[in-house]
This record gives C-alpha cells, sequence and structure tokens, in this order.
C-alpha cells in the first residue's frame, strides 16, 4: 500500500497516510533520554479501513534491530 498507493484488500486508491508521532502508538527503543521511541506512520484505506504500519526512519529500524530479537517462524515439524 505504501509503496503502490493502491489497497492490497479492495484496490481502491483512496490512501490516506498519517504520521507517526512520539506516542502510546510508537515502539519502545531505549530508556530514558528523548528519541527513545520510534513513531509509526500508518497508511489507511478511506475505502474498506486497512490499515498499514510503518517505521519510517532508517535509524529507528536500526536500533528496533538491536533492542528486539529477529522473528524466526517455527517450522512445521512432522511426527511419525
Ligand atoms: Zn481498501
Amino acid at each position: 500500500m505504501k509503496a503502490t498507493g493502491v489497497c492490497p484488500k479492495c484496490g481502491s486508491d483512496s490512501i490516506a497516510r498519517v504520521p507517526g508521532h512520539q506516542d502510546e502508538t510508537s515502539i519502545i527503543v531505549d530508556w530514558g533520554g528523548y528519541f527513545t521511541s520510534a513513531p509509526v506512520a500508518r497508511y489507511v484505506c478511506c475505502a474498506c479501513g486497512y490499515v498499514e504500519s510503518y517505521i519510517e526512519s532508517p535509524e529507528d529500524l536500526k536500533r528496533i534491530r538491536r533492542k528486539f530479537k529477529l522473528y524466526t517462524p517455527q517450522k512445521e515439524t512432522k511426527t511419525p
């Protein structure tokens, strides 16, 4: 949606960008100091209401990478 400007759910091109702020929606990446959370920008489809969320600052992405473990999906193990 961010890249295409088109909603992947309903195909509408009526997309609103809601900028991220240092508020309760941002992701905490550090304790203390000033910029301790990463704002989350949201893209809202004004036709169906679908929402996508993005961290937009590369620096914030680096901080999240440092603070959180990378996610590895659990592989299904087949039991005999
Ligand atoms: Zn939509």
